[in-house]
């Protein structure tokens, strides 16, 4: 087994596309995730806190090889053809019941989905780090999702990857496909987030609702909260910032690394 205090990991997702893509953002994926298996070894599964799985209550996945869902629709065969076939694991499935009791509950309806699958397949290339996914619950307040965060910590120190994928700025209705960049309120609220985040004012994250550009930013949650998991889940680790760009307008692919040793 696995001894090291595993990292926490949040990562932006944005387009399913990305799955495809060799860019910076990839390369800097592949980066955090050859760091991670340098400094801490394999994980031994990675629990994956999805934007895409948005459900009333917390569910858990136990399928010892779970289906990848195409979540999203009108894009090239070629990604509906990508395959990660990661497997489950019994072991994992097993200390979240244990974590969460019966705040959490076995549900194998879903699969690993695009939110996963499309960041996962950069960071972890072989497929072979076996992947459970954990829902965002829709019942859960900001707070309680740092408080679930908190109550899996745990499993890092039993060589599991916490991981998230969602975007701190996720506007569909506003996305300006000719922008490579972010607009002036994507770029003002991802760098106050950030900030946030880097100085451990947690509270700020958590009341991020109150941010005068929230209602541009985070139209709808689901994005959002898998962040305040991870912020549970690191606990007092300082974070690294990856890929801290926004793109299409209203798009923020910022993503932070807890726990890994500074080079
Ligand atoms: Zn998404």
């Amino acid at each position: 087994m696995n001894k090291n205090r595993m990292p926490v990991v949040f990562s932006g997702h944005g387009s399913p596309m990305l799955a495809l893509e060799h860019s910076s953002e990839t390369e800097t994926l592949r980066k955090v995730g050859d760091t991670m298996i340098e400094q801490f070894g394999k994980p031994e599964a990675i629990l994956s806190i999805s934007a895409h799985w948005y459900t009333d209550g917390t569910f858990v996945q136990s399928a010892p090889e779970p289906e990848q869902i195409y979540d999203m629709y009108g894009f090239p065969d070629e990604l509906y053809d990508f395959k990660y076939p990661a497997k489950g694991s019994a072991e994992l499935t097993a200390a979240v019941k244990e974590l969460l009791g019966n705040k959490v509950s076995i549900n194998d309806e879903w699969g690993i989905d695009h939110g996963t699958w499309t960041v996962l397949c950069h960071m972890f290339p072989e497929a072979d780090i076996p992947v459970v996914q954990l829902s965002v619950s829709k019942k859960a307040t900001p707070a309680q999702c740092v408080e679930i965060g908190k109550a899996l910590a745990p499993l890092r120190d039993r060589g599991f990857l916490i991981f998230a994928s969602g975007n701190v700025v996720h506007n569909l209705g506003r996305v300006e496909w000719d922008n490579p960049g972010g607009s002036p309120m994507t770029e003002t609220f991802n760098a106050d987030i950030t900030d946030a985040i880097v100085s451990g004012r947690i509270e700020e994250v958590i009341n991020y609702s109150k941010h005068a550009y929230a209602y541009y930013a985070v139209p709808t949650p689901e994005h959002f909260l898998p962040l305040l998991y991870i912020l549970g889940a690191a606990g007092d680790d300082r974070p690294t910032v990856f890929n801290n760009v926004c793109n299409l307008g209203a798009i923020a692919m910022t993503g932070y690394a807890f726990g890994l040793q500074e080079k």
